[in-house]
């Protein structure tokens, strides 16, 4: 992740590090003293600090985002003998997810414009499931790049055909749709605490919120080799702990999210501007979502020799994704599709490439991006 000199990379977690130093080491500091390092003080404080902020009544912090998603299926009881529909175009993390439960993942296509699921084509699906699959019991859309799906129909297509709705909020901290803050609209929410996402430990970690206290007192024993009280497994568990020293550092940086998604969206009107009158559209924008940009994405034909010459001018790009999960080869000719394919999803695998964007980039070096971009 460390970026060669002069180039601006499109994420810099160390730098996220260097804008805190302080308030992080204290937090270092108070953890490793308390000689206390697993579920203690700080994860719970943590859990309850996100869960207010996030607007549920309980938060579970666990290892990784990718457990924080299969908690939630454990905890539903959604396992073997059950479907999941989500999409392809996303971290190999949610269909991986899916598959540690034992549940079938289906994969649906997704909107050329806004990258995420198709509201239409999930309601096809659960009127009429594909066949030879087991029932569908969830659904999770992925708010991929910092940006919601179109939730409104796919949460009344969920709940007249009695199936769960579970937000992968692993790209979207502090991003609303209509007003409301994603994570709170579906049954339950599974968040990413990746270095890179734009709430980061240093190392890495997860949560998961909801607003149904039993799945959560599920969740946490599950989380924890299904202890309920301790030595004793009531319920079939694993080991996915957030452990104290990153809850610790997570409770400085939830402090500054939402100035810092300011300063993500600030950056991303200045990439906007400067696109106009170059062959590149910005980012469509979903009417009523409040974008959190934790990528800041663009397409082309073209890309990769338009990804050659602003690394030329010292910028740093990234494709997110590069392989749609149904074309990577542990997946390929295995996985269910929805019977529309996955055309657009693998399209846009080849079309995607995403901008330098994180909080700590500089005016200058935004400057720096917005003339590169220019000259396109
Ligand atoms: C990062 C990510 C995950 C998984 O998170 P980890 O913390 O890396 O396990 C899941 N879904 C999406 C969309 C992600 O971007």
């Amino acid at each position: 992740m460390s970026a060669a000199p002069n180039l601006l990379p499109f994420a810099d977690p160390g730098a996220g590090y260097r804008a805190l130093k302080s308030e992080i080491d204290a937090a270092l500091a108070r953890a490793l003293e308390s000689g206390w390092y697993i579920l203690g003080k700080e994860g719970e404080a943590f859990e309850r600090e996100f869960a207010e902020w996030v607007g549920l009544p309980r938060a579970v912090g666990c290892a990784n985002g990718t457990d924080a998603l299969m908690l939630i299926l454990r905890g539903m009881g959604i396992g073997e003998g059950s479907t999941v529909v989500t999409v392809s175009h996303t971290a190999v993390a949610t269909v991986a997810a899916i598959e540690m439960t034992g549940a079938t993942p289906l994969l649906l296509d997704i909107d050329p414009d806004t990258y995420t699921m198709d509201p239409d084509e999930l309601r096809a699906v659960l009127e009429d499931p594909p066949p030879g699959l087991p029932p569908i019991r969830a659904v999770i859309p992925v708010h991929i790049y910092g940006q919601a799906v179109d939730l409104t129909p796919m949460l009344a297509a969920c709940r007249d055909a009695g199936v769960a709705l579970i937000e992968d909020c692993a790209q979207c901290h502090g991003a609303r749709l209509d007003g409301q803050m994603l994570g709170t609209l579906g049954d339950a929410a599974a968040f990413s605490l990746y270095p890179t996402k734009n709430l980061g430990a240093l190392g890495d970690g997860g949560i998961l919120a909801t607003r149904d206290a039993e799945l959560a007192d599920r969740i946490a024993a599950i989380r924890q080799y299904g202890w309920k009280r301790r030595y004793i497994s009531d319920l079939v568990g694993v080991n996915s702990r957030l452990d104290e020293v990153q809850a610790a550092v997570l409770r400085v940086k939830l402090k500054h999210l939402d100035r810092q998604n300011a300063r993500r969206r600030e950056i991303a009107a200045a990439y906007d501007a400067a696109l106009a009158g170059t062959g590149l559209t910005p980012p469509a924008r979903r009417p009523g979502a409040e974008h959190v940009y934790h990528l800041y994405v663009l397409r082309h034909a073209e890309r990769d020799a338009l990804m050659a010459r602003l690394k030329e001018q010292g910028i740093g790009t990234g494709i997110h994704y590069p392989v749609p999960v149904h074309e990577q080869p542990a997946y390929a000719r295995r996985v269910a599709l929805g019977p529309a394919g996955c055309a657009e999803t693998a399209k846009a695998a080849r079309e995607v490439f995403s901008l330098p964007m994180y909080p700590e980039i500089s005016d200058e070096e935004v400057g720096r991006v917005c003339a590169a971009l220019r000259g396109l």
